[in-house]
């Protein structure tokens, strides 16, 4: 298989069972909680759905392997699964963690609540400030964390610099790759450490499971493992199921989408109602080089605010067709969402506004629908004179 380096081959066909199972073309969902053993079975060789080591589980982890580059992965029962587990695999008490700065809410929650209980400290830092993490460092600094598009603004930290900062201080870089996704970024290949990410978004698209995963190198996912084993979080064979099946559309979905996002990005650039738009795509973005240097496609999340503030940004979001109301992202279906309402709720309105993160953002994660129909629908609910029409 690995003459095979396509991510649309490897999505089909990287770690499926050869023979297959039962001729079966698909993997079939091995929905039992434990498995037969001989007598002389070694303990690490028993398999127990627990231990993330079913069928279903082998095909997963073999192919997010081969997609993300990495020597082993590690499936998880959510996003933040997978990045607790990871955090808590690598730092102990006394440990300091630097973080960039705006990362997704429920892991400034983690870090800054749960790890920090356990007497696990933090430094958040600006994503492109080198001497702000020179800074930050101390002789406990572990790990360095961050993201490869931040939300809700889809700022590009300089990821480069970040690998060849921990390869010099000897810390482990960790990224949760989740917005990009391994059709847009693979950043093992720029000499990350750990990526994790959010499977509920893009890798299963179809907005039906909640799961997470963890792909590094062997010994490092190992060592993720055995905590997993422990703390549980492991993934049940329905939810591997629906992550298989929707990881092998992956590089259709998202370059799709990204694609679209990319268009409705400049229509929206140019509509006069909107203030800014936030998408690395556009040549107002400020890292808008380094994404293309990195990137093979732009993602399909992007953000916006309204021009006329007094214009209530629930009426605008109301008036649209399409769209669901709704957080999160990733699926086949378009969802908006006010991230200061959502994602970034839990932080004060000044922290908010520290990261630039308006009342007004509105946020659209962008689905499989056409882009002249999201174009039309956008387009009339932007328009004024439509404020009376009755739905
Ligand atoms: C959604 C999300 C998470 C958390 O994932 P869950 O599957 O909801 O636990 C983590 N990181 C990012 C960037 C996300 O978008």
């Amino acid at each position: 298989m690995s003459r095979y380096d396509r991510i649309d081959t490897k999505l089909v066909h990287a770690g499926e069972p050869r023979p297959r199972i039962g001729g079966a073309v698909t993997v079939p969902i091995f929905q039992t909680s434990t498995f037969e053993q001989d007598s002389d079975t070694p303990y690490d060789d028993i398999r127990y759905a627990r231990l993330s080591n079913t069928p279903n589980h082998d095909v997963l982890h073999a192919k997010l392997a081969a997609l993300e580059g990495g020597e082993a992965a590690l499936v998880t029962s959510s996003g933040m699964a997978a990045i607790s587990t990871t955090l808590l695999a690598l730092l102990r008490p006394g440990d300091h963690l630097i973080a960039q700065r705006c990362l997704y809410g429920g892991t400034h929650d983690l870090v800054t609540k749960d790890l920090a209980d356990l007497g696990i400290e933090h430094s958040f830092v600006d994503g492109d400030d080198v001497e702000q993490w020179a800074r930050a460092l101390r002789p406990t600094t572990r790990a360095f964390y961050c993201e490869s598009l931040t939300n809700p603004l889809l700022e590009v930290a300089d990821l480069p610099s970040i690998v060849g900062f921990c390869q010099s201080h000897g810390l482990v870089s960790v990224i949760d790759n989740t917005f990009t996704s391994p059709v847009c970024f693979r950043p093992l290949e720029h000499g990350f450490d750990v990526v994790l990410h959010s499977a509920t978004k893009y890798l299963g698209g179809h907005s039906d499971v909640v799961a997470g995963a963890v792909v590094g190198r062997s010994d490092v996912v190992e060592h993720v493992r055995q905590k997993l084993n422990h703390l549980g979080a492991c993934l049940e064979p329905f939810g591997c199921f629906l992550l298989h099946r929707g990881l092998k559309t992956l590089a259709l979905r998202v370059r799709h989408q990204s694609g679209t996002a990319s268009t409705l990005a400049h229509f929206l650039s140019k509509h006069e109602a909107i203030a800014t738009v936030y998408h690395p795509s556009l040549a107002t973005h400020p890292q808008q080089a380094r994404a293309r240097a990195l990137f093979d496609a732009m993602g399909g999340v992007l953000s916006f605010t309204l021009k006329d503030t007094s214009v209530p940004v629930e009426r605008f979001i109301r008036k649209l067709d399409l769209p669901v109301y709704a957080p999160s992202l990733g699926g086949v279906e378009s969802l908006i969402t006010r991230p200061a309402r959502s994602s970034h709720a839990g932080l004060s309105a000044k922290a908010r506004e520290e990261l630039g993160i308006s009342d007004g953002l509105i946020r659209l994660s962008v689905g499989l629908e056409a882009a002249s129909d999201l174009m039309m629908d956008l387009h009339q609910a932007l328009d004024p004179s439509e404020d009376e029409r009755t739905t």
